[in-house]
């Protein structure tokens, strides 16, 4: 068997509450709390919950941006924590990442054609200036943009825009893989879909793998063959794609679904959609046995009282009492 691009095994990472906010002393936010999951090269993995639900820290622990409570990170079967300043430096050529806010994440000082030069810079300044010049062009025009707007500065583009200059600068030193961290949310719907199919076809023609997080599972499920579904830093439920769209089994899974647009449009008119009740509870103080219980239209005493364990269900795991 293959080993994964990326390995996940009983990842948590708690951070300790400071301030006087802290109910206790010793009180701490469990971001992540026991996730685990594995990604092969070449495919997409969809990260979806509510904000604060541990999406985006997740995704931080294998840059080691954030620091590891417990359990292990693997990049190609080896363990982050072991990795040297120059191991550290090829994973971070190896992994990029794009962002929400398309403008912010562009230096404002630079035009974006030194933008997406810039990665070549530091992981392959061996490029010749042609080549690199070369590079530029053509990434720029892959991602749908005038090679002659290169000596522009970010603020003269539009945000769809800005976002095809990230997703160019990310791709341009060829990573193995990239990280969407709610990159269409900022935008607008046509453009969303421009920038997702966008997305799907750079993805075709590199190989490059994807770990998609999104609030929307309507997003989601147009990148992703699997999906992992996350609820205050923990596991609900972690399935293929198609099984999991086809027959959602957690309750939060399903509540998200009924709450995410349809995308054409005749259906979405005549469907009633349902909001979660209720408020995301305080990580400091999650809800004994099962975290979603204050929240689950179809929670029983049991729930109260234990948490639920992984079961096996068609493609993939459930974390519920009922399944
Ligand atoms: S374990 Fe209980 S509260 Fe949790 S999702 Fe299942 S039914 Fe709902």
């Amino acid at each position: 068997m293959s080993v994964p691009l990326v390995e996940l095994r009983d990842v948590r990472v708690h951070f300790p509450v400071r301030g006087r906010s802290a109910r206790r002393a010793g009180a701490v936010v469990k971001a992540v709390d026991g996730v685990s999951f594995a990604l092969e090269e070449g495919r997409t993995l969809g990260v979806v919950g509510e904000s604060g639900c541990g999406k985006s820290t997740l995704a931080r622990t294998l840059l080691r941006l954030v620091p590891v409570t417990g359990g292990t990170v693997f990049w190609k079967g080896r363990d982050v924590r072991d990795f040297d300043a120059r191991a550290m430096r090829e994973l971070r050529r190896d992994v990029r990442m794009v962002f929400q806010d398309p403008l912010a994440s562009l230096n404002p000082r630079m035009t974006v054609g030194e933008l997406v030069r810039e990665p070549l810079d530091l992981f392959a300044p061996e490029l010749g200036e042609s080549a690199k010049r070369d590079a530029v062009a053509t990434m720029f025009e892959r991602v749908g943009l005038r090679a002659d707007l290169l000596e522009r500065y970010p603020h003269e583009f539009s945000g769809g825009q800005c976002q095809r200059v990230n997703i160019a600068r990310a791709l341009i030193g060829r990573p193995k893989l990239l990280i969407c961290d709610e990159s269409v949310s900022a935008l607008d719907v046509s453009i969303r879909s421009q920038i997702l199919n966008l997305l799907i076809d750079l993805q075709a023609e590199t190989g490059v793998a994807c770990l998609f997080i999104s609030h929307d599972l309507s997003v989601i499920r147009q990148v992703s063959e699997r999906v992992l579904v996350l609820y205050l830093g923990k596991t609900m439920e972690c399935r293929d794609a198609d099984a999991l769209f086809a027959a959602p089994s957690h309750p939060y899974t399903t509540a998200l679904l009924r709450a995410a647009p349809v995308p054409d449009p005749r259906i979405e008119r005549g469907r009633p959609r349902t909001t979660l009740g209720g408020d995301l509870p305080s990580p400091i103080d999650p809800p004994s046995g099962c975290v979603f219980r204050t929240r689950c239209p179809e929670a029983d005493p049991r729930c109260t009282m234990a948490e639920p364990a992984r079961k096996g269900v068609e493609g993939g795991e459930v974390v519920c009492h009922l399944r």
